[in-house]
């Protein structure tokens, strides 16, 4: 393993798209134009569904490990004019759509969505969904909820609208990582508020763990495994670390790169907690995922019908990701577009009555073809070149490209159909670079992305 983590630990996308981010192509993007991407799918207000991603930027206190779009204020008089920025861009959108769209799934991500009082969180929903109370069989609801500041009044009203979903971010319980990343949250606070969760009726909790931390050793991880398992959520994510401060500017720079552990013994880390999840009965899903049995996550592993957009692994595979919120990104299968990355932009140009959105891709035929390949492989560890495609001198291009981890067993072709083994799922992402057209044809690959491993 560790020859094969040193030869194939490289920069490489995580692939919550295709094409990824840095090769869109159309920057700017016009409204009318992105627009259009969404009605190209015929029925979509008649029959059609859609998932809701809400990005809520502020968070009390900056952990230096994030990678996320965020800004950090103590201040929370900027909540209100937020939510009324959001409301304002749903009902832009409202305005182009014939009939009243059926909301599937909805997320609140961050920043940090509990730092919002939790009215103004159920006034966003209410106005969105025009009503008092969503049934969770209908539509999925869920939230990021930071230990820290998620009260007991979060968890009672967002549940009382439907919510049902929630996740946890808890990263590492080791007091020198928490030091280190600049995010104290003891054990037993995110015992009560978990507890809290199960006690009000939530359904699935999911706690959120990152192996490659700075100064994350071998014995915390397993302790922060241990201490999670004490409470058995029915999900777990266990995110690599993406060390990118070339992207991130000073929120990665609260430490030193001698400080992270790297490519086997990163790797170690993973496979150790691995093992302790299986043991305890975790199914590993995806990627980075793992899910006790009776969650729908493991369920739509094994029935094949899981899907993955830019809220990662999901149950629901939507006609169109409408993505609301500074720095949102929307998804109609045809076309992606991002809203503007500047809390006071994005709040300027929706209260002028314009969608948000600066930059995006309109996927061409090709594009579309290699999506649905690189989508299989990170839900399913394999898929089928389209027999109809006219595409076989890619086909062919990308067999050459997959030749070296046939050799190592990390991947076998039969006939059309394309699998990833067992030992190659730590491996899936370099698996996914060899269909990925853009790479192949960029020259230059330094400093893109975060290494695969
Ligand atoms: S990790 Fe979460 S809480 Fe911390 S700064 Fe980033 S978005 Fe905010």
């Amino acid at each position: 393993m560790q020859n094969l983590v040193e030869k194939y630990n490289v920069p490489g996308p995580r692939y919550t798209s295709y094409p990824t981010v840095p090769f869109w192509k159309n920057n700017p993007l016009s409204v009318t134009d992105w627009l259009e991407t969404i009605f190209k799918n015929a029925d979509f207000f008649q029959n059609s569904n859609m998932s809701l991603y809400i990005h809520l930027p502020y968070c009390e206190s900056l952990c230096t490990f994030c990678g996320c779009h965020k800004r950090i204020t103590k201040n929370h008089a900027v909540e209100g004019p937020y939510i009324d920025a959001v409301i304002k861009e749903w009902e832009l959108y409202r305005a182009k759509f014939i009939s009243s769209p059926d909301i599937r799934e909805l997320h609140f991500g961050g920043g940090t969505p509990t730092f919002f009082a939790p009215d103004e969180l159920i006034r966003l929903v209410r106005a969105i969904f025009g009503k008092d109370f969503i049934d969770p069989e209908h539509a999925e609801l869920s939230f990021e909820a930071h230990p820290n500041n998620t009260s007991k009044e979060h968890l009672e009203k967002l549940h009382a609208f439907g919510f049902r979903r929630l996740s946890l971010g808890i990263q590492d319980y080791s007091p020198t990582v928490q030091q280190a990343i600049n995010r104290i949250q003891p054990f037993e606070d995110v015992k009560k508020v978990h507890e809290t969760a199960k006690a009000t009726g939530y359904k699935s909790i999911s706690h959120d763990l990152v192996f490659g931390l700075p100064k994350q050793r071998m014995s915390d991880i397993v302790d922060t495994v241990k201490k999670t398992l004490e409470l058995r959520p029915d999900r777990i994510a266990l995110y690599s670390y993406a060390h990118v401060p070339w992207i991130k500017g000073n929120g990665q720079r609260g430490y030193d790169e001698s400080d992270l552990p790297q490519d086997a013994v990163k790797r170690a880390l993973y496979e150790r907690a691995k093992e302790m999840l299986e043991a305890e009965g975790y199914i590993e899903i995806g990627m980075d995922h793992f899910a006790l049995e009776h969650d729908d996550l493991a369920k739509a592993f094994k029935a094949k019908s899981l899907h993955r957009n830019f809220m990662g692994y999901t149950t629901q595979n939507t006609d169109f990701l409408l993505g609301l919120g500074m720095s949102a990104i929307s998804d109609s299968w045809f076309g992606f577009a991002q809203n503007e990355k500047s809390t006071e932009k994005y709040m300027e140009i929706v209260n002028q009555g314009v969608i948000p959105i600066f930059r995006g891709h309109l996927l061409n035929d090709v594009d579309l073809e290699i999506r649905k390949y690189i989508l299989d492989l990170m839900c399913h560890f394999e898929t089928t070149f389209d027999e109809k495609s006219t595409s076989t001198e890619l086909h062919e291009a990308i067999k050459r490209r997959l030749e070296g981890m046939i050799t190592d067993g990390l991947v076998i072709i039969e006939g059309n159909k394309v699998k990833v083994t067992e030992a190659g799922i730590p491996f899936v992402r370099n698996c996914c670079m060899a269909f990925d057209q853009d790479l192949a044809d960029k020259t230059q690959q330094e400093n893109m992305f975060s290494k695969t491993i």
